[in-house]
Protein backbone atom coordinates (compact mmCIF):
# COMPACT_ATOMS: atom_id res chain seq x y z
CA UNK A 1 0.00 0.00 0.00
CA UNK A 2 1.38 3.19 -0.87
CA UNK A 3 2.30 5.78 2.14
CA UNK A 4 0.65 9.07 2.62
CA UNK A 5 3.47 12.02 3.33
CA UNK A 6 2.78 15.21 4.77
CA UNK A 7 6.37 17.45 4.03
CA UNK A 8 7.42 20.92 5.06
CA UNK A 9 9.32 23.10 2.74
CA UNK A 10 10.81 25.39 4.93
CA UNK A 11 12.43 27.23 2.22
CA UNK A 12 14.92 30.25 3.11
CA UNK A 13 13.38 30.89 6.52
CA UNK A 14 14.24 30.18 10.41
CA UNK A 15 17.64 31.26 12.33
CA UNK A 16 19.24 28.05 13.31
CA UNK A 17 17.55 28.48 17.01
CA UNK A 18 14.05 29.04 15.28
CA UNK A 19 15.20 26.48 13.63
CA UNK A 20 15.98 23.95 16.77
CA UNK A 21 12.56 25.11 18.39
CA UNK A 22 10.42 24.63 15.29
CA UNK A 23 11.50 20.71 14.11
CA UNK A 24 11.71 19.52 18.60
CA UNK A 25 7.91 21.24 18.86
CA UNK A 26 7.31 19.29 15.55
CA UNK A 27 8.83 15.87 17.42
CA UNK A 28 7.36 16.67 20.60
CA UNK A 29 3.99 17.24 18.96
CA UNK A 30 4.22 13.91 17.11
CA UNK A 31 5.21 11.86 20.27
CA UNK A 32 1.27 12.39 21.25
CA UNK A 33 -0.48 12.15 17.74
CA UNK A 34 -1.14 8.54 16.47
CA UNK A 35 -0.55 9.49 12.57
CA UNK A 36 -1.82 8.19 9.24
CA UNK A 37 1.60 9.52 7.43
CA UNK A 38 5.46 9.86 7.08
CA UNK A 39 5.98 13.46 8.20
CA UNK A 40 9.03 14.85 6.54
CA UNK A 41 10.54 18.41 7.08
CA UNK A 42 12.73 19.91 4.69
CA UNK A 43 14.79 22.55 6.15
CA UNK A 44 17.52 25.08 5.12
CA UNK A 45 20.77 22.96 4.32
CA UNK A 46 22.66 24.50 7.10
CA UNK A 47 20.44 22.92 9.66
CA UNK A 48 19.96 19.49 7.61
CA UNK A 49 22.72 17.71 10.33
CA UNK A 50 21.10 19.20 13.90
CA UNK A 51 17.57 18.17 11.96
CA UNK A 52 19.26 14.42 11.30
CA UNK A 53 19.82 13.80 15.03
CA UNK A 54 16.40 14.56 15.96
CA UNK A 55 15.29 12.05 13.37
CA UNK A 56 17.61 9.26 14.87
CA UNK A 57 15.46 9.99 18.29
CA UNK A 58 11.62 10.09 16.26
CA UNK A 59 9.72 9.28 13.42
CA UNK A 60 10.17 12.42 11.91
CA UNK A 61 12.32 12.41 8.20
CA UNK A 62 14.32 14.87 6.90
CA UNK A 63 14.78 16.37 3.80
CA UNK A 64 17.00 18.73 1.58
CA UNK A 65 15.55 21.15 -0.46
CA UNK A 66 17.73 20.85 -3.27
CA UNK A 67 21.11 18.94 -3.97
CA UNK A 68 23.74 19.91 -6.59
CA UNK A 69 23.73 17.80 -10.14
CA UNK A 70 27.86 17.44 -9.61
CA UNK A 71 29.41 14.72 -6.96
CA UNK A 72 32.18 16.98 -5.67
CA UNK A 73 34.69 19.81 -7.22
CA UNK A 74 34.65 23.12 -7.45
CA UNK A 75 31.20 24.03 -8.05
CA UNK A 76 31.21 27.16 -4.90
CA UNK A 77 28.10 27.33 -2.77
CA UNK A 78 26.83 23.93 -3.93
CA UNK A 79 26.31 21.06 -1.68
CA UNK A 80 26.56 17.53 -3.16
CA UNK A 81 23.94 13.84 -2.47
CA UNK A 82 27.27 12.47 -0.99
CA UNK A 83 27.46 15.00 1.73
CA UNK A 84 23.36 14.74 2.46
CA UNK A 85 23.71 10.97 2.58
CA UNK A 86 26.68 11.42 5.00
CA UNK A 87 24.19 13.29 7.20
CA UNK A 88 21.69 10.80 6.82
CA UNK A 89 19.12 12.58 4.89
CA UNK A 90 16.95 10.62 3.48
CA UNK A 91 14.51 13.04 1.12
CA UNK A 92 15.70 15.77 -0.95
CA UNK A 93 13.15 17.80 -3.31
CA UNK A 94 14.04 18.60 -6.66
CA UNK A 95 12.58 20.87 -9.47
CA UNK A 96 10.61 23.01 -6.93
CA UNK A 97 8.80 25.85 -9.04
CA UNK A 98 11.30 28.46 -7.26
CA UNK A 99 14.30 26.82 -8.42
CA UNK A 100 13.00 26.39 -11.65
CA UNK A 101 12.36 29.86 -12.02
CA UNK A 102 14.47 31.65 -10.05
CA UNK A 103 17.79 29.01 -10.61
CA UNK A 104 16.69 28.72 -14.21
CA UNK A 105 17.10 24.55 -13.37
CA UNK A 106 16.28 22.74 -16.83
CA UNK A 107 14.21 19.52 -17.64
CA UNK A 108 18.62 18.01 -17.72
CA UNK A 109 19.85 19.10 -14.78
CA UNK A 110 16.59 17.89 -12.47
CA UNK A 111 17.02 14.73 -14.34
CA UNK A 112 21.13 14.28 -13.05
CA UNK A 113 20.03 15.13 -9.91
CA UNK A 114 17.37 12.27 -9.43
CA UNK A 115 20.45 10.22 -10.44
CA UNK A 116 22.71 11.60 -7.95
CA UNK A 117 20.39 11.53 -5.29
CA UNK A 118 19.12 7.75 -6.68
CA UNK A 119 23.00 6.61 -6.41
CA UNK A 120 23.13 7.66 -2.72
CA UNK A 121 19.87 6.22 -1.48
CA UNK A 122 18.15 9.53 -1.24
CA UNK A 123 14.62 9.46 -2.14
CA UNK A 124 13.83 12.48 -4.87
CA UNK A 125 10.39 14.55 -3.73
CA UNK A 126 10.29 16.12 -7.14
CA UNK A 127 7.77 18.98 -8.17
CA UNK A 128 5.87 19.52 -11.41
CA UNK A 129 3.12 21.06 -11.86
CA UNK A 130 2.10 24.14 -14.14
CA UNK A 131 2.12 28.35 -14.19
CA UNK A 132 -1.08 30.01 -14.59
CA UNK A 133 -1.18 30.96 -18.07
CA UNK A 134 -0.59 27.14 -19.24
CA UNK A 135 -3.73 26.73 -16.90
CA UNK A 136 -5.41 29.26 -18.91
CA UNK A 137 -4.10 28.03 -22.02
CA UNK A 138 -5.84 24.47 -20.94
CA UNK A 139 -2.00 23.28 -21.80
CA UNK A 140 -1.44 22.73 -18.19
CA UNK A 141 -1.62 18.20 -18.81
CA UNK A 142 1.06 18.85 -21.28
CA UNK A 143 3.41 20.99 -18.99
CA UNK A 144 3.21 18.08 -16.35
CA UNK A 145 3.79 15.20 -18.84
CA UNK A 146 6.72 16.57 -20.83
CA UNK A 147 8.51 17.62 -16.74
CA UNK A 148 7.83 13.93 -15.72
CA UNK A 149 9.00 12.50 -19.44
CA UNK A 150 12.10 15.26 -19.32
CA UNK A 151 12.89 14.44 -16.16
CA UNK A 152 11.94 11.14 -14.79
CA UNK A 153 11.31 8.38 -17.63
CA UNK A 154 14.29 7.75 -18.33
CA UNK A 155 14.45 5.78 -14.67
CA UNK A 156 13.63 1.91 -14.84
CA UNK A 157 11.06 0.71 -12.92
CA UNK A 158 13.32 -0.35 -9.76
CA UNK A 159 14.44 3.56 -9.16
CA UNK A 160 11.40 4.88 -10.16
CA UNK A 161 9.89 3.44 -7.22
CA UNK A 162 11.87 5.35 -5.12
CA UNK A 163 10.36 8.40 -5.76
CA UNK A 164 7.63 10.51 -4.31
CA UNK A 165 5.93 12.90 -6.76
CA UNK A 166 4.33 16.30 -5.91
CA UNK A 167 2.01 18.54 -7.84
CA UNK A 168 2.69 21.93 -6.85
CA UNK A 169 0.83 24.79 -9.41
CA UNK A 170 2.65 27.49 -9.39
CA UNK A 171 -0.33 29.67 -9.63
CA UNK A 172 -1.31 28.20 -5.93
CA UNK A 173 2.54 28.57 -4.42
CA UNK A 174 2.59 30.90 -1.53
CA UNK A 175 -0.41 32.84 -3.50
CA UNK A 176 -3.33 31.52 -0.90
CA UNK A 177 -4.76 30.95 -4.25
CA UNK A 178 -5.29 26.56 -3.75
CA UNK A 179 -6.52 23.99 -6.03
CA UNK A 180 -10.12 22.73 -5.81
CA UNK A 181 -9.96 19.13 -4.44
CA UNK A 182 -11.28 18.25 -7.73
CA UNK A 183 -8.48 19.87 -9.60
CA UNK A 184 -6.03 18.38 -7.61
CA UNK A 185 -7.79 14.92 -8.09
CA UNK A 186 -7.56 15.83 -11.72
CA UNK A 187 -4.03 15.88 -12.14
CA UNK A 188 -3.01 13.49 -9.40
CA UNK A 189 -5.28 11.02 -11.09
CA UNK A 190 -3.40 12.01 -14.66
CA UNK A 191 0.09 12.15 -13.77
CA UNK A 192 -0.63 8.35 -12.08
CA UNK A 193 -1.80 7.06 -15.29
CA UNK A 194 1.25 8.34 -17.08
CA UNK A 195 2.93 6.39 -14.37
CA UNK A 196 1.21 3.58 -15.28
CA UNK A 197 1.99 4.02 -18.91
CA UNK A 198 4.81 3.69 -18.34
CA UNK A 199 6.68 1.48 -15.85
CA UNK A 200 2.71 -0.23 -14.94
CA UNK A 201 -0.03 -0.41 -12.75
CA UNK A 202 1.32 -1.85 -9.86
CA UNK A 203 4.06 1.05 -9.96
CA UNK A 204 1.67 3.25 -10.35
CA UNK A 205 -0.57 2.36 -7.67
CA UNK A 206 2.23 2.11 -5.50
CA UNK A 207 4.07 5.88 -6.22
CA UNK A 208 2.99 8.58 -3.62
CA UNK A 209 1.79 11.61 -5.12
CA UNK A 210 1.71 14.44 -3.19
CA UNK A 211 -0.42 18.03 -3.44
CA UNK A 212 1.42 21.51 -2.89
CA UNK A 213 -0.17 25.12 -3.24
CA UNK A 214 -1.48 27.10 -0.32
CA UNK A 215 -2.28 23.97 1.62
CA UNK A 216 -3.31 24.58 4.86
CA UNK A 217 -4.88 23.08 8.15
CA UNK A 218 -8.80 24.55 6.57
CA UNK A 219 -8.08 22.90 3.37
CA UNK A 220 -6.18 19.85 3.83
CA UNK A 221 -8.66 17.41 4.94
CA UNK A 222 -10.59 18.20 2.04
CA UNK A 223 -7.58 17.63 -0.65
CA UNK A 224 -6.25 14.69 0.89
CA UNK A 225 -10.08 12.81 0.47
CA UNK A 226 -9.32 12.06 -2.90
CA UNK A 227 -7.94 8.90 -3.96
CA UNK A 228 -4.87 10.04 -6.16
CA UNK A 229 -3.84 12.61 -2.86
CA UNK A 230 -1.87 11.08 -0.64
CA UNK A 231 -0.96 13.81 1.19
CA UNK A 232 0.92 17.48 0.92
CA UNK A 233 4.20 19.63 0.53
CA UNK A 234 3.68 22.35 2.70
CA UNK A 235 5.32 25.92 2.18
CA UNK A 236 4.21 28.62 4.28
CA UNK A 237 1.46 26.54 6.87
CA UNK A 238 5.00 24.13 7.67
CA UNK A 239 6.79 27.44 9.64
CA UNK A 240 4.27 26.66 12.39
CA UNK A 241 4.21 23.71 14.05
CA UNK A 242 0.72 23.35 15.26
CA UNK A 243 -0.53 24.11 11.68
CA UNK A 244 1.30 21.44 9.92
CA UNK A 245 0.77 18.91 12.39
CA UNK A 246 -2.80 19.60 12.13
CA UNK A 247 -2.54 19.38 8.21
CA UNK A 248 -0.86 15.31 9.35
CA UNK A 249 -4.17 15.12 11.23
CA UNK A 250 -5.63 15.57 8.22
CA UNK A 251 -6.19 11.91 6.74
CA UNK A 252 -9.60 10.12 6.86
C1 LIG B 1 5.83 25.00 -1.69
O1 LIG B 1 6.63 25.91 -1.73
O2 LIG B 1 6.18 23.86 -2.03
C2 LIG B 1 4.48 25.30 -1.26
C3 LIG B 1 3.55 24.42 -1.47
O3 LIG B 1 4.30 26.53 -0.66
P1 LIG B 1 2.93 27.07 0.01
O4 LIG B 1 2.36 25.95 0.83
O5 LIG B 1 3.37 28.21 0.87
O6 LIG B 1 2.04 27.47 -1.09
Amino acid sequence: MRKNIVAGNWKMNKTFSEAEELIDQIVVGMEELSLKCEVIACPPALYLEMASDYAEESRIKIGAQNVSEHEKGAYTGEISAPMLASVDIEYCIVGHSERRKYFHETHEQLAKKVDILLDYDIKPIFCCGEVLEEREKEIHFDVVKKQLEESLFHLNKDEFSNLVIAYEPVWAIGTGKTATPEQAQEMHAYIRSLIAGKYGDDTAEETTILYGGSCNPGNAKALFANKDVDGGLIGGASLKADDFLKIAQSFE
